[in-house]
């Protein structure tokens, strides 16, 4: 049988771990059920750590790679951390280069080849600088100059053959939009390599094995594993870095696909997992996790630790700082995970852990999905038709739709559902041909789409039981004249989520930010030690360790 992130085969997976450390262990099970606890009876063969050194994931996003003189810091972390940690490097491509891949894929369906030429020769000359301004020895340079130019050619002959076909299959769509991943990695080994320390890049084709479901693929975790140990524990025994391509996988017939935008995060703990990581760390361009997207909320403020539960639920509601799934698989084994800054690499970012950092259950974090849609499926005939939830769900899960809300009146008049606006057009087909039959009769009167809306989140780990949390949210925004078009509240203990018309996020925020003082109450970061330029001992270790 296969896994996907399925805790039965984690379980039985995770074995020979004998040289974790006291402390790594009691940070790694705090807050987990025995059931989800790794078996170390186990008779399969995990990862063989160092004895003394932990083993870190280090994930660098796109702007973190944006330049060279961005790679320059990124190689500066990773030696300083190499030091002290074994080291896998999930990476991201350069900032902008996927969303003009997929640019190029999009025209190249409709036929606009001098758009799609445009775009290869500007994706040339950001990596060409690159290579350039990075890689000193002629022989280097010439053979990642020669490895771009074939990744080029192979995306401009699958742009002609969506030209010629007039159609972006999701493969090829796949195909085009993973060679951002595969130019960075190859040119960040190199550099690594030059710097001295050395460095490979693995295709993460070679390791991470999916589904099919090109564009959001789903990992078999239990063949990943195998394979990433086999790829990567020989390197890091060697003393090499592996450099790993973001975003991508393969089939097990070993077709790529893709994990969905924003997906390196989501690599990065599928690595971790797979390898059982002490650490996994998500490089960035902020600070941590913040009370607030500081692009909407400007006094939003670091957390230093949150749960679990709390992060998941702010990526899945819209924190882009973390790719919705990044969570999933680290959550089953208890790895930490920490956010920080590359630009600011002494900050020691926010821990992600089982239990969190109770802050007496107030709220934490907000969080807003502002491409979202709202779908109502209604009509005063609609306490007539048979099943009109089991169909509606059986309907948006054959789709393969995140429903992020969902709210019914009682008398079964009208139910509505939020959905991603990339989800909302495929849905809503599927909807009225589900109930075209009910739609004739007039039984449902109506399913109709409304885009002009999006989704405020009010997370934190008690929201539901906290008295008065929705009276002080409906009256914050009513202060600022924000209507509440629809309320979910109580699936999930710690999250309340407001439907609120698109123009009105901003407002909303500023407003529930305030009223909940998050300004004030989240500043409490470890202090920074600025004789590191690279903090890598933590403050809470530091105190652990001052108390043995
Ligand atoms: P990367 O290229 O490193 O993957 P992303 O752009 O995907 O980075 O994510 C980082 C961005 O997420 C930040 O620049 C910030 O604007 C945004 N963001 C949204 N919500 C939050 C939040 N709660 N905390 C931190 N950043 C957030
Ligand atoms: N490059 C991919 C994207 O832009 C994956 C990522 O950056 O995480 O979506
Ligand atoms: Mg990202």
């Amino acid at each position: 049988m296969r896994s996907k992130v399925n805790p039965e085969i984690m379980r039985s997976a995770h074995s020979l771990r004998n040289h974790r450390s006291a402390h790594s262990e009691s940070v790694r099970t705090s807050g987990l059920s025995p059931s989800l606890l790794p078996n170390t009876s186990s008779s399969c063969e995990g990862f063989r750590k160092s004895p003394n050194k932990p083993l870190r994931i280090m994930k660098f996003g796109g702007t973190s790679v944006g330049d060279a003189s961005c790679i320059q810091r990124v190689v500066k972390i990773i030696r300083s951390a190499s030091r002290e940690s074994d080291i896998v490097v999930v990476i991201s491509a350069m900032s902008g280069v996927t969303n003009k891949l997929i640019d190029a894929a999009v025209q190249s369906e409709g036929g606009t080849r001098e758009a799609v030429a445009r775009i290869f020769t500007d994706l040339r000359k950001q990596h060409g600088a690159a290579v350039h301004a990075l890689i000193e020895s002629n022989v280097n340079r010439n053979r990642i100059d020669q490895q771009m130019q074939e990744l080029f050619r192979e995306g401009e002959r699958l742009c002609e053959g969506t030209t010629l076909l007039g159609e972006l299959t999701p493969r090829a769509r796949d195909a085009i939009s993973s060679l951002g991943e595969r130019l960075s990695a190859p040119l960040l080994a190199a550099v690594l390599d030059e710097s001295g320390l050395p460095s490979q890049c693995v295709d993460a084709t070679e390791l991470i094995v999916t589904d099919s479901y090109h564009g959001g693929a789903e990992p078999w975790m239990d063949l990943t594993r195998d394979r990433s140990v086999a790829r990567l524990q020989p390197l890091i025994q060697q003393g090499v870095v592996p450099v790993v391509t973001g975003f991508i996988g393969a089939t097990e017939d070993g077709v790529l696909t893709t994990l969905g935008r924003g997906g390196s995060d989501y690599s990065a703990t599928i690595l971790g997992t797979a390898l059982d990581a002490d650490e996994v760390i998500i490089w960035t361009d902020v600070d941590g996790l913040l009370t607030a997207d500081p692009r909407l909320v400007p006094d939003a403020c670091l957390i230093s630790e949150i749960s679990y539960r709390e992060a998941a639920e702010l990526a899945y509601f819209g924190a882009k700082v973390l790719h919705p799934k990044t969570l999933q698989p680290v959550m089953q084994q208890g790895i930490p995970l920490r956010i920080r800054n590359t630009f600011a690499p002494e900050k020691l970012g926010t821990k992600i852990t089982p239990t969190g950092c109770a802050n007496g259950g107030g709220v934490t974090a907000l969080a807003a999905v502002i491409d979202a849609a709202m779908i109502t499926v209604g009509g005063p005939g609609l306490i007539g038709v048979q099943d009109v939830l089991g169909r509606t769900f059986a309907t948006t899960t054959a789709a393969r739709t995140d429903v992020l809300l969902i709210s019914q009146s009682s008398s079964q008049n009208d139910i509505c559902l939020v959905v991603s606006s990339a989800h909302a057009k495929r849905t809503l087909e599927a909807l009225r041909h589900e109930f075209s039959h009910d739609l004739a009769h007039e039984k449902a009167e109506h399913i109709a789409l409304d885009t002009t809306v999006a989704i405020v989140t009010v997370v934190g780990q008690k929201v539901r039981g906290m008295a008065g949390t929705a009276g002080r949210i409906f009256a914050a925004l009513g202060r600022e004249h924000v209507d509440v078009i629809a309320i979910a509240h109580g699936a999930s203990a710690s999250n309340l989520s407001l439907v609120v018309a698109r123009k009105d996020v901003k407002a909303a925020l500023i407003a529930a930010h305030r009223e909940f003082q998050l300004g004030a109450l989240a500043s409490a970061m470890f202090p920074v030690d600025s004789d590191r330029p690279v903090a890598w001992v933590y403050e809470s270790e530091r105190t652990g360790s001052d108390a043995d």
